[in-house]
């Protein structure tokens, strides 16, 4: 049913398809305009003899060449810049967890837009002014700091930039600010709990603590159900990337079945990232994006290398921005393993479905003699020296592990807080194989 009262900008939020249509065909005119003034696109057009006249329709989006983080490196830093140095009022640099990093510049409607996507999305779960926000993001250079706090801040919420680190600290603050809602990686969340619990804090009896956010990096729904009930709050996917100015990208809705991305921000694509070409409906295939409300940067057709599909249907909500699926990884984290491709979500997804296993895992892969193996090392919740116990558990985890990748992993249960933890993004994989040739 329609509530207005349920939508920070009931226009754009609830427009029909046509109408979505309509405005982004506008707002990519008006963008294609601005990359003219960008030299590296300028020459793309002029070397297939593009003209922005030339696109009349969504579909001719497709006559475009895709951009590349590899073009975003080679202009690194200001060389895609679409107006002068003197308009930009803001720099961000992607956490370089693949690679060297790279630059996104902002002009005051940048940051201004940003921040009302960031303030939708919160909004959109539930999120009011009378809320205190806590953010245990990093500020600096991580999107997940900055953005967050002008979303926040936007809505009118109490917000405590409490940053990353010092967990006893983030938990004080929860405890003393009467912290409502708290975006945190999906990894630290749990790491949250632990400690907790070593303190002696019940997070249901000790804090007021109902809404989570989480995101920037991939988990299973297992995770999401796990953070839930640890924490006794409601969590909500939350996706975004520096290129695309960071969180705000897509987002749930209280229905928690897929990520809503705004399509008055950013027209999107899913491609086989082999040939390039547009998967059909509700496949899964790596995730393009064009934005259409940027002045400093534009991107058009920006390959993310994330994989997701697009869930067919309409929302309940009530919003007709298309939903993405939970992301399946990146393309560069599937693993190769004896032909057989495998991502890491894949083996969560099995693991996070037995009580007895905590929220860490590491998954290495080595090859002895040409032979390529995978271990997989799980933290238990509990002690306990039951030997048949613990052979009868492995048996099964192997056994369900063998049934979804097809390879047989050595799984191997060891004791909770064994398993090396980051500051940042959870690191799940190790590749310790050598090259053959
Ligand atoms: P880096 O690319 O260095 O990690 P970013 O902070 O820009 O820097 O990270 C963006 C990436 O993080 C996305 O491209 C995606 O791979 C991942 N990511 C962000 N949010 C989510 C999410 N909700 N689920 C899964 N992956 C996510
Ligand atoms: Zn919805």
């Amino acid at each position: 049913m329609k509530h207005e009262s349920m939508y920070l900008h009931p226009e754009l939020e609830t427009m029909p398809r046509s109408e979505i249509n309509r405005l982004q065909m506008e707002r990519l005119q008006q963008t294609l305009q601005r990359c003219m003034c960008i030299p590296f696109y300028k020459q793309r057009f002029a070397e297939i003899g593009l003209k922005p006249e030339d696109i009349h329709t969504l579909d001719d989006l497709q006559k475009i060449p895709f951009t590349t983080k590899q073009d975003l490196r080679e202009h690194y830093p200001f060389g895609l810049s679409a107006v002068p140095l003197e308009k930009v009022v803001r720099l961000h640099s992607s956490s370089g967890t693949t690679g060297t990093p790279t630059v996104i510049l902002h002009t005051q409607h940048d940051l201004d837009e940003w921040a009302n996507a960031v303030a939708r999305c919160l909004y959109m779960v539930g999120l009011r002014k009378g809320d205190i926000f806590q953010n245990s993001s990093g500020y600096g250079m991580f999107t997940g700091g900055l953005g967050f706090q002008y979303g926040a801040e936007r809505l009118g919420m109490l917000t405590v930039p409490a940053a990353a680190g010092n967990t006893k600290r983030q938990i004080k603050f929860i405890t003393d600010f009467g912290t409502t809602a708290l975006h945190a990686i999906p990894s630290y969340a749990g790491r949250l709990y632990e400690v907790m619990e070593e303190m002696g804090i019940d997070p249901r009896r000790d804090t007021k603590l109902r809404t989570l956010i989480i995101g920037a990096e991939p988990h299973s729904d297992e995770q999401r159900r796990r953070i839930e009930d640890m924490l006794g709050v409601k969590a909500y996917n939350s996706f975004g990337m520096s290129e695309m100015c960071g969180p705000g990208v897509a987002f749930e809705c209280p229905e928690q079945n897929g990520l809503h991305i705004w399509e008055d921000y950013y027209i999107v694509e899913i491609v086989n990232p082999d040939t390039l070409e547009p998967v059909p409906e509700g496949e899964i295939g790596e995730l393009v994006l064009t934005t259409i409300n940027r002045e400093a940067m534009p991107l058009l057709r920006y390959r993310t290398r994330d994989l997701t599909r697009i869930l067919p249907g309409d929302c309940p909500c009530g919003r007709h921005h298309k939903r993405l699926d939970r992301m399946k990884g990146r393309s560069d984290d599937m693993m190769i393993l004896k032909g057989v491709n495998i991502f890491p979500i894949q083996i969560e997804n099995i693991l996070m479905q037995f009580k007895e296993l905590g929220n860490e895992y590491l998954i290495t892969l080595t090859n002895l003699e040409a032979n390529d193996e995978m271990t997989v090392e799980v933290e238990l919740n509990d002690f306990t020296d039951d030997y048949g116990f613990l052979q009868r558990l492995t048996k099964e985890i192997t056994r369900q592990l063998k049934d979804e990748i097809l390879i047989t992993p050595r799984v191997k249960l060891v004791p909770k807080g064994s398993l090396p933890k980051q500051e940042g993004k959870a690191v799940r994989v190790k590749d310790l194989r050598k090259t053959l040739i």
